[in-house]
C-alpha cells in the first residue's frame, strides 16, 4: 500500500482550519516578507513589489512559521501563523524543506527568516 507522505493534509480541510486562517488574514492582511521588504503587499502584487498578473495567485495565504508535520498544536497555534504572499509562500516552502528555514534577506541585510541560525 503506497502510504501518503502529507498525511496531515486533512487538516486543512477542517472547519477550524478555515477558521483560523481567515482569522489570521484579517488579523495580518500584508504579506509579512513583503512589508519587511518595504512594501505593503494585500496580494495584488509579486514579491518584487510588480502588479500580480496571474489572478489565481491574487491573494494572500495563512503560514505555518514553524512546520507542523502533521503536529496538531503547532497547526492550530495562531501565533505560529504568518500571512504570506503566494510567491514568499513558495520559495519558503521550497528552502524550508532542504535547510529548515530562508536565506532570504531584507533592506538592512539581515536575514528574514525568524528559523534562520542568525535569529535564534
Ligand atoms: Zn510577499
Amino acid at each position: 500500500m503506497a502510504s501518503d507522505p502529507r498525511p496531515w493534509r486533512r487538516l486543512y480541510k477542517t472547519a477550524a482550519w478555515r477558521r483560523l486562517s481567515t482569522a489570521q488574514k484579517e488579523r495580518e492582511p500584508l504579506c509579512r516578507l513583503c512589508l519587511k521588504r518595504g512594501f505593503a503587499n494585500d496580494g495584488s502584487l509579486t514579491s518584487a513589489g510588480a502588479p500580480q498578473s496571474n489572478p489565481r495567485r491574487r491573494h494572500v495565504v495563512a503560514d505555518h512559521i514553524v512546520p507542523h508535520k502533521g503536529d496538531e498544536a503547532l497547526f492550530y497555534d495562531p501565533d505560529n501563523l504568518q500571512t504570506l504572499c503566494p510567491d514568499d509562500h513558495d520559495r519558503n516552502k521550497q528552502r524550508e524543506e532542504v535547510k529548515g528555514f530562508s536565506e532570504e534577506r531584507g533592506a538592512d541585510g539581515w536575514p528574514l527568516d525568524p528559523r534562520h541560525p542568525a535569529n535564534r
